[in-house]
């Protein structure tokens, strides 16, 4: 049996980041995925300033992108109709997290994780602190960090479901080549191309990502919604393959864990209600994760680790929380009409929701000025309607 002070389950940008800190301050480390990396993850891979900022702390440089990756022409759009390009927004870079994702996973292995990618889990043992792989081998921890995704394995064992149906998000990719490759083109977004969330278009260098995304419990079709969106923008899809995941858009676990079993990512459902952005609250728990861990184990009590991970999460599930009060001005059906309106009008409002995709305004401060604006949202909605 091999022992380690922290295993780590999912090597994506949660899981990478938890292992890097972790072995970086001097913990053996086992980092286990069932996957080979570079791998596949459905995902649009753009990339916030909240997620560069996150990088930088955990990794010690910026992250390294190639200049064609960078954006900062946004096309906003309601039911197709142009209601703002925004040609000077705060960047956004447009990845493919195959190559990401390699290279986080890669940072963890070089800090001194061990490398157990490629190996599926076969039982995780909360009780025995012991993780069995399929191959047989068992793995004792004594703090395990769950970053294993929406799908989350770690997450059933201690929860018995990893998510609630009724709260999750889902979205629907392809990745378009040929001519609708564009490297250069917008970012573009299309407000009610799905309900209660929105339409995508990410030109990147080898591909064109476009997808559609809202919560599961308000869109019943949403392979039509994905149909009619790609009619919109003239691309045939028939012969293009469409892939599914649920996203925790906003559906994040109050109690992310459970002792000394930590959840990271979307494993805790760290993902922003109205942006759907994960990648830099993966990153950011994932750190605190770790440091969690260590904070626990220097004190000689690992099962203490969800304790010091709750208060370090903090200003994160805050966030959320007001991200949740902010979505229903943006995709509630009744005042999505009187919110592209205002949009479409107001560049400071355009602003001001480009500064929030790319991380640079927090809600807090986006609450305030809407509690401020909003006698006059409301009568632009009524407007709308009557
Ligand atoms: C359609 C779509 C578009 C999105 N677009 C964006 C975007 O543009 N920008 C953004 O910031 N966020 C986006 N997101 C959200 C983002 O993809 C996630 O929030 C982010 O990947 C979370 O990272 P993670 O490390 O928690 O999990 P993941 O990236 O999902 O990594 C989990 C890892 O765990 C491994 N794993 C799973 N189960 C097991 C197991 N039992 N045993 C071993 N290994 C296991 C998987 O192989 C995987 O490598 C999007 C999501 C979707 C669905």
């Amino acid at each position: 049996m091999q022992r380690f002070d922290v295993i780590v389950i999912g090597a994506g940008p949660a899981g990478a980041s938890a292992a890097y800190v972790a072995a970086r301050a001097g913990l053996r480390v086992a980092l286990i995925d069932r996957k080979t990396f570079p791998r596949e993850k459905l995902c649009g891979g753009l990339i916030t300033g909240r997620a560069r900022r996150h990088y930088a702390e955990i990794f010690g440089h910026e992250m390294p992108f190639d200049p064609q990756d960078r954006k900062t022409t946004v096309d906003f759009r309601y039911r197709g109709q142009p209601v703002g390009l925004i040609e000077d927004a705060p960047a956004l870079c447009a990845t493919m997290r195959w190559d990401m994702d390699a290279m986080l996973c890669g940072h963890a292995m070089a800090a001194g994780a061990q490398d157990y990618t490629g190996h599926a889990v076969a039982e995780i043992d909360c009780d025995a602190r012991r993780v069995t792989l399929k191959d047989g081998a068992i793995l004792q921890y004594e703090v395990l960090i769950g970053a294993d995704g929406v799908n989350s394995q770690v997450a059933r064992a201690l929860f018995g479901q990893p998510f609630d149906r009724q709260r999750i998000g889902f979205g629907l990719e392809i990745e378009a080549r040929g001519a609708h490759l564009n490297p250069a083109g917008p970012i573009r977004i299309d407000l009610a191309a799905a309900q209660w969330g929105y339409g995508w278009v990410f030109p990147k260098r080898c591909s064109t990502t476009v997808g559609v995304g809202g919560l599961l419990s308000e869109n019943a079709d949403m392979k039509q919604a994905m149909s009619a969106y790609c009619e919109m923008l003239g691309i045939d899809a028939a012969d293009l393959h469409v892939k599914g995941q649920f996203l925790p858009f906003g559906d994040f676990r109050k109690m992310p864990g459970q002792g000394a079993v930590l959840l990271a990512g979307d494993a805790a459902g760290l993902v922003d209600p109205i942006t759907g952005e994960g990648i830099g609250y993966a990153m950011q728990s994932g750190q605190l994760a770790a440091k969690a861990a260590l904070a626990a184990l220097n004190a000689g009590r690992p099962q203490t680790a969800l304790s010091h991970y709750r208060r370090a999460l903090r200003p994160v599930h805050r966030a959320l929380r007001m991200a949740r009060l902010i979505r229903p001005v943006i995709f509630l059906p009744a005042l999505e009409p009187g919110f592209a309106r205002a949009f479409r009008r107001s560049s400071t409002l355009r602003h001001e929701y480009l500064r929030l995709m790319a991380g640079e305004v927090e809600y807090g401060q986006i609450l305030t000025r809407l509690v401020l604006r909003l006698p006059r949202l409301g009568l632009l909605a009524l407007r709308a309607r009557f």
